[in-house]
């Protein structure tokens, strides 16, 4: 039997090992050649960074308002920040899905956050996890013949779920 790739919405056949965690090599997942590509530029890139530099770096950059030099110049930015928001490697929740953040304590942009996401305020974060699987098939430029207007919503959909991700980490 033929391993399908495991990377979010790809139908390839996984043909290489990942590994899932930074520091054991024993977990893995099953990617197609172009995803492992892309993992390899990841990994890479995050290699030496300590769990709370990766999570600076991702927070520098959520500015979905006004896209960042920064941002629109680095192609491959996007990618990383993807496979960051997808995968939970560093095992930050462990089995805890079902908790929720204050809504009192919200700002105006973890708000649009929601928002961007079509998610009510006090969403639990198992379901704005499962919302995001659902917008990223629904957006995936792919199923669109790479359409730029499905690609660019996919980003926003995708930086508002990593600065909810953000929110849930300091609430935990
Ligand atoms: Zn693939």
């Amino acid at each position: 039997m033929k391993n399908i790739c495991e990377n979010m919405g790809c139908n390839e056949i996984g043909k290489f090992k990942a590994p899932t965690e930074r520091d054991n090599s024993k977990k893995f997942m099953w990617l197609c050649i172009n995803h492992i590509k892309e993992f390899n530029k990841k990994w890479n890139y995050f290699d030496g960074m300590s769990e709370n530099e990766i999570q600076t770096f991702i927070k520098s950059d959520l500015t979905w308002h006004r896209p960042t030099q920064k941002f629109a110049s680095a192609d491959n930015f996007f990618s990383i920040l993807w496979n960051n928001a997808l995968s939970d490697k560093f095992k930050m929740f462990g089995n805890k899905n079902s908790f929720n953040v204050n809504v009192s304590k919200l700002s105006e942009k973890d708000k649009d956050a929601f928002k961007i996401m079509g998610l009510e305020f006090n969403a639990e974060w198992e379901t704005i996890q499962k919302k995001f699987k659902t917008l990223v098939k629904k957006f995936h430029p792919d199923k669109h013949s790479g359409n730029k207007q499905y690609e660019n919503t996919l980003k926003k959909i995708t930086l508002a779920y990593s600065h909810l991700k953000m929110i849930m980490i300091k609430t935990k």
